[in-house]
């Protein structure tokens, strides 16, 4: 049994086959999915297929790419739907120095404003980092986001930051990357997390694994992460399995 953390059901590459795709899932074992929201189209997307579906959650937040848009409305607004029973998590939020739609200092605005509305709600945070991992280190010691905690999403830096996270109450959350050839850095941190701090996900529909790298992602393909990571420290695909899908259940105050 396998918890994907991380997937964008709400995404419009799912449109026309999102049923088939969620059953292709379950019937593959993965039983458990957050769908995560991230801006005024996709949040309530995430809502409405989390109500649809008796074992998928919801994470509500602001991407960083976008966080010139998010007006105050939208903070109270997401500040309303964490109350929703599905709503398991605030985010995803961070900071992405990747895209400059947003400039940084507005970026870095938007992410303290709803790392402090987790600490209202009492939610973990998801963060997203892309190139900006000391930057986010610091906001997340600055706000004390140790108090709620949550997940670094895709983790694709260095082993060298991942005690900073672990010390901050954070959980690390390997996808696709930790598959591909050419990408040692997630395959060192995979074996470097202790397993009680370890998540899979796939970020569908995104950073498909290997051999479907390039491809539609989707939440089914979370076991190929998982399988590399077991390999990779020497464990059965079972164990890590039960391990990571325990993990979430506690991250998210699950009760099953
Ligand atoms: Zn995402």
């Amino acid at each position: 049994m396998l918890f994907d953390t991380h997937v964008h059901m709400n995404a419009t590459q799912f449109i026309e086959d999102r049923d088939e795709v969620i059953q292709r899932a379950f019937a593959n074992g993965v039983q458990y999915m957050v769908v995560v929201g991230f801006d005024r189209e996709t949040i309530p997307l995430a809502i409405e297929i989390a109500e649809q579906y008796d074992t998928i959650y919801a994470a509500v937040g602001w991407h960083p790419v976008d966080a010139i848009d998010m007006t105050d409305e939208d903070l109270a607004w997401i500040e309303e739907l964490s109350h929703h029973p599905k709503v398991v998590a605030i985010g995803e939020m961070g900071l992405d120095y990747h895209w400059d739609k947003s400039p940084k200092d507005v970026q870095k605005e938007v992410f303290r404003k709803q790392i402090q509305l987790a600490k209202k709600v009492n939610m973990p945070i998801i963060i997203h980092n892309r190139e900006a991992t000391e930057d986010i280190l610091q906001i997340l010691e600055e706000e004390g986001a140790s108090e709620v905690g949550g997940i670094m999403h895709c983790y694709n830096d260095s082993v060298h930051y991942v005690q900073q996270c672990l010390d901050m109450n954070f959980y690390i959350s390997l996808g696709g990357p930790v598959t591909f050839k050419n990408a040692p850095l997630p395959k060192e941190v995979a074996v470097e997390v202790p397993i009680d701090r370890l998540l899979v996900e796939t970020d569908a529909p995104y950073l498909a694994p290997h051999p479907n790298r390039g491809k539609r992602n989707e939440p089914s393909y979370v076991k190929l992460v998982a399988e590399k990571i077991a390999e990779l420290r020497g464990i059965s695909l079972e164990e890590l399995s039960k391990k990571t899908t325990e993990n979430a259940f506690k991250l998210f105050q699950i009760n099953r």
